[in-house]
């Protein structure tokens, strides 16, 4: 049987760090050995100081673990971080420096110019920037790399498919996020019931630029970004899980709509154990996709687009849903670590 990693998780009390100890149960390359949280769980048996969300029950292997004090000195292999942007920076910086690497679903090293900022099936060349990362930084073994803001990873698959092809110029994209991207408890009931809420503090700056670098070109000093501009306007709606994006997109060449149907549906997906056989899945009926209906295709790891038709002003306009904590967060964080041990970077 093949080595298993240890994993420690960071955060592992919050949304996403559940959602890590869900998908990593029976994992066939990943253990989780050690948990980590603030002051208010430290200490306390993981079944007592976890307040658990999910619709499936609490792992019986994490039930007993305690959990730990986010400092570097956890008995596993490799680190998941699902700590606030608060504590992030300095938190991951330390890990990656004691030698740990460090996987991160944080905003904080996202934009870093020597941070990888991943999407396993788009850009696993800039897994270069691991390298000048080490050297700047005088990290030894540990080093960081980053998934995307869970609203980006709806939008950005399908506009790499077009960028690819035929050159993405600008985009306007209005997010509708679900509640479950505030963490818990979240935005209160009485902001969110019978309501649109059209503020998400931080979000538009990070929906507005962390598309250009995913699809920007690898280069060792770092990536050089795309030139294309992204317009966005975020809102949190009334849905648990799933975040919905409305796009619309101007193209530098001509494509006509069978081209670009044909471009998303077609751009490969990856044999890692957590990729969804279909990346990017089109779908044609007129009321999809929908949150509940769709957000767990490709067991939460696929990207789905409907509503795909010429626009008016721009040349394209189009819907892509994804799930927040399983695509948008946890689950991502897995496929960079899968795509990192498939690298031999781990
Ligand atoms: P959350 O539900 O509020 O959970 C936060 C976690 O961090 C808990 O385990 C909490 O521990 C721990 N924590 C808080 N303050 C801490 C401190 N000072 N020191 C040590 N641990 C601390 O938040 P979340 O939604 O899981 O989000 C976590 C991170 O992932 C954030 O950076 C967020 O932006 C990012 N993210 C979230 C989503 C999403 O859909 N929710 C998607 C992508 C990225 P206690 O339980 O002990 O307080």
């Amino acid at each position: 049987m093949s080595k298993k990693y240890r994993v420690g998780i960071l955060g592992a009390t919050g949304t996403v760090g559940q959602r890590f100890i869900q998908l990593l149960e029976n994992h066939p390359q990943f253990e989780i050995t050690a948990l980590a949280a603030s002051d208010r769980s430290q200490g306390k048996k993981f079944v007592e100081a976890c307040n658990w969300k999910l619709a499936s029950a609490m792992p019986d292997y994490v039930k007993q673990l305690r959990v730990h004090a986010i400092e570097p000195n956890l008995d596993c292999d490799v680190v998941f971080s699902s700590l606030p942007s608060s504590v992030a920076k300095e938190t991951e910086e330390a890990f990656a420096r004691a030698g740990y690497p460090v996987i991160s679903n944080s905003s904080s090293f996202r934009m870093e110019e020597d941070v990888p900022l991943l999407i396993p099936e788009i850009n696993a060349e800039h897994l270069g920037l691991i390298e000048t990362q080490k050297k700047r930084r005088g990290f030894d073994k540990g080093f960081i790399v980053t998934n995307p803001n869970c609203a980006v990873i709806s939008f950005t698959p399908p506009l790499a498919a077009l960028n690819e092809k035929f050159g993405v110029e600008s985009v306007f994209v209005t997010t509708m996020q679900a509640i479950s991207g505030a963490g818990y408890p979240g935005v209160a009931s009485l902001d969110i019931n019978d309501n649109v809420f059209p503020f998400i503090s931080g979000e538009e700056p990070k929906v507005e630029t962390e598309a250009q670098k995913i699809l920007g070109k690898y280069k060792a000093s770092g990536i050089e970004i795309a030139d294309f501009t992204v317009s966005a306007q975020c809102f949190r709606v009334n849905v648990i899980d799933g975040h919905l994006a409305s796009v619309r997109v101007k193209l530098k060449k001509r494509a006509t709509l069978e081209d670009v149907r044909d471009a998303m549906t077609n751009f490969p997906a990856l044999k890692l154990h957590s990729s969804p056989k279909q990346f990017i899945m089109v779908c044609d009926e007129p009321e999809r996709p929908q949150p509940r209906l769709d957000r767990d295709n490709g067991k939460g790891m696929s990207i789905t687009v409907g509503r795909l038709f010429p626009d008016n002003i721009f040349d394209y306009r189009f819907v892509a849903l994804s799930h927040n904590t399983i695509r948008g967060a946890a689950g991502a964080a897995i496929l960079n670590a899968e795509l990192l041990i498939d690298k031999r970077l781990i």
